[in-house]
């Protein structure tokens, strides 16, 4: 590129600078954009439903930063709890108030977790919560879905979703044989498998790891009965059932998925939202169980990080910012949109389904809603790709897979609403 041009297009010019420093020019594969066909997007900021690139073009924004931004971006509250944090310090390398504090608001709505640990990120939290379950239940087995994404710790990539969906690969190169025996893959929704899969590793399964509602091979919600099934299963063989919500927590429900379907895990998984867009997870669940993790019992999981008070002050802005009536709004954004995309896709002739649990959702390029990875994997990537591209060109940027969840936040109203069905209409028919 000639310094002209580098100058004519900043975004082209660190996109290129971006791809000579980073695998794939980005620090997380789903950032991508190479299952559309599209070089990565440098996004330079964001305020509310808005995202900007580099040179300045704007979308509308449904990658909400891949969930935790349920308020749209750079919400207020929350740039200026963390203004008035940064001043007194940041990491200080012990407890600070606020972990009390967004602990204590997370209990609140989340009673399951009567114990907690902040961690830096999803992995880890996922990561430590299996750790915890080995440690507790001195068993060796973890029993996942296909096409369940718990972040890339070792052990849980066999079969993930998320950006290993999107490259079309079954794991991870890196991963021994060893450390992939001791996690059971079942299919999503599968209530039959999980039984056979307990008979066959009798008294060996620590815990069942679930996605409530799986959102990481696009959204596929849980069969009616299936995560009953699960509660009743793992309590019957002494194993632990742990609900990875880091997507669904504080989204689906103001108490996450738990609260959705009214079941109590064992253990907890979340992340995202509760950091309000910094850096987070958490993992936590039964007393007597987070009582194992050092330095109360032999559990050993650590941060220099965690707990981070920046991370603190922008979670309690978001969660403070979060009630019944936040909830029902973004129930209602969810429906009009799904009820809107069902009906310009009818006009255009388009042949897809349409998930959605609250505000998640995915139009997915196959007749019917998948109820697991395999149905989920059969849909036609390359109609995705050109809707994709119609949708960016129209000034919406969706997640750049047919195998992600759109995000849609509290800065989503009417007039997005309209400009996306707008772009829809055309893009359908393209
Ligand atoms: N669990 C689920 C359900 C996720 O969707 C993700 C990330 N999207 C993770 C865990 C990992 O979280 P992180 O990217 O913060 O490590």
């Amino acid at each position: 590129m000639t310094p002209a041009a580098a100058h004519a297009s900043r975004q082209a010019d660190l996109v290129a600078r971006a791809s000579d420093l980073f695998p794939g020019g980005v620090n997380s594969p789903v950032r991508a954009f190479r299952a559309v066909g599209r070089p990565p997007l440098v996004l330079a900021s964001g305020s509310g439903a808005r995202v900007r690139d580099a040179d300045g073009a704007e979308y509308l924004d449904y990658i909400g930063a891949w969930g935790p931004a349920i308020l749209g971006h750079a919400h207020p509250a929350v740039v200026e709890a963390v203004r008035a944090a940064a001043l007194d310090g940041f990491a200080l390398g012990a407890t600070s108030p606020g972990e009390v504090y967004l602990g204590e608001t997370i209990r609140a709505v989340m009673p399951s977790m009567e114990m907690l640990r902040f961690t830096a990120s999803g992995t880890e939290a996922a990561m430590s919560a299996l750790r915890l379950a080995r440690g507790a239940t001195g068993r060796p087995l973890i029993v996942k879905f296909a096409g369940g994404y718990h972040g890339h710790s070792d052990g849980l990539l066999v079969d993930a979703g998320s950006g290993i969906a999107t490259l079309s690969i079954p794991g991870s190169a890196g991963v021994t044989a060893a450390v992939a025996a001791d996690t059971v893959v079942v299919p999503y929704n599968d209530a039959p498998a999980v039984a056979a899969t307990f008979a066959a590793h009798r008294g060996r399964i620590a815990a069942v790891i679930v996605e409530p509602v799986a959102a990481n091979v696009g959204v596929v919600p849980p069969a009616p009965g299936f995560l009953e099934g699960l509660r009743e299963i793992t309590a019957a063989h002494d194993a632990l059932l742990v609900f990875d919500e880091v997507i669904t927590g504080f989204r689906v429900a103001h108490g996450g998925a738990q609260a959705r379907y009214g079941i109590r895990p064992d253990l907890t998984v979340l992340g995202k939202i509760i950091g309000g867009g910094m850096p987070v997870g958490a993992y936590g669940g039964r007393r007597d169980l987070m009582e194992h993790v050092a330095p109360l019992g032999g559990v050993y999981q650590a941060g220099t990080l965690s707990g981070h008070p920046l991370t603190m002050a922008a979670g309690i802005a978001t969660l403070a910012l979060l009630d019944a009536d936040r909830y029902a709004a973004l129930e209602a954004y969810g429906a009009a949109l799904e009820a809107g995309l069902r009906s310009v896709a009818a006009s255009a002739g388009a042949e897809v389904s349409i998930a959605r649990v609250g505000a998640l959702l995915t139009v997915f390029f196959r007749p019917d809603a998948p109820r697991d990875a395999a149905e989920a994997l059969t849909a036609d990537r390359d109609a995705f790709a050109r809707f994709f591209g119609a949708m960016l060109d129209a000034g919406v940027l969706l997640p750049p897979s047919q195998f992600e969840a759109w995000f849609i936040s509290l800065a989503h109203g009417d007039a997005e609403l309209a400009a996306t069905l707008d772009a829809a209409a055309r893009a359908f028919r393209a």
